[in-house]
């Protein structure tokens, strides 16, 4: 079986589960990133640069982990592309410790900031490029996969691209969407079926996310999960 298609399941992920408010980001006088379910308004340049740091940061860890290590980039001050690219290497491996992978991740901090920074003045002026060519652009920087790339131009710049992860792969399988394991084949999959919107995307990932952490597991805990009618393993179980 098939399974429901994308819109229909986004549609009713939505309306069950709710908008999810991601990418998390700290709000001003706060000390760590928060969820803003409802709110799509394009990132400002500080709040750019924590998605930034953030989809590098979780990278091989869980989010928990990430949001310990902006959090102490915060208290010490570390808030901008230059104050990060000033810092002392140990310095920064030191705050973003909790992470895992510090020191490969403070290169690659690095790394990505001074790209942005040969390229234009602000982050939010780099991610305005054109698509194709930014696309093309991230993906040169070392460190940075399709998947970290599509975070970061969908959430960060606000650029209509779909991020296909681990779990949209899982539950597409499960669904009956597709078989095979390619990144490109999924995104493709899913933008042919889905409006071409930041906000769909964006909410569509997030819906994935919590569709994976509360039912579509490792080992799937189909009774109760909302679109079991519409999935093929589902409904088989
Ligand atoms: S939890 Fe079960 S019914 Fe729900 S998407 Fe996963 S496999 Fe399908």
């Amino acid at each position: 079986m098939r399974g429901w298609p994308p819109g229909r399941v986004y549609a009713v992920l939505l309306s069950r589960l709710g908008p999810q408010g991601w990418w998390p980001v700290t709000p001003r006088g706060g000390s760590r990133p928060v969820y803003r379910p409802g709110r799509y308004a394009r990132p400002t340049e500080g709040e750019a640069l924590e998605i930034v740091l953030g989809a590098i940061l979780t990278q091989n860890t869980a989010w928990t982990n990430v949001e310990r290590a902006l959090a102490s980039l915060r208290a010490a001050g570390a808030t901008t592309s230059a104050s990060i690219l000033r810092a002392d290497r140990r310095r920064l491996e030191r705050l973003i410790r909790s992470s895992g992978y510090f020191r490969q991740k403070a290169a690659r901090l690095k790394i990505f900031l001074e790209h942005a920074r040969r390229r234009a003045p602000t982050l939010r002026r780099w991610l305005s490029r054109p698509l194709d060519a930014l696309r093309k652009d991230l993906l040169s920087v070392n460190g940075v996969g399709p998947e970290t790339a599509d975070s970061i131009l969908l959430y960060a710049g606000g650029r209509p691209v779909f991020v296909v992860d681990a779990y949209t792969l899982r539950i597409g399988r499960r669904i009956g969407w597709f078989s095979g394991e390619g990144y490109d084949d999924a995104q493709r999959y899913l933008v042919r079926r889905l409006p071409r919107s930041v906000t769909v995307y964006q909410e569509f990932h997030a819906l994935v996310v919590a569709l994976a952490k509360y039912f579509c597991r490792t080992e799937p805990v189909c009774v109760g999960c909302p679109i079991r009618e519409g999935c093929g393993h589902g409904s088989r179980s």
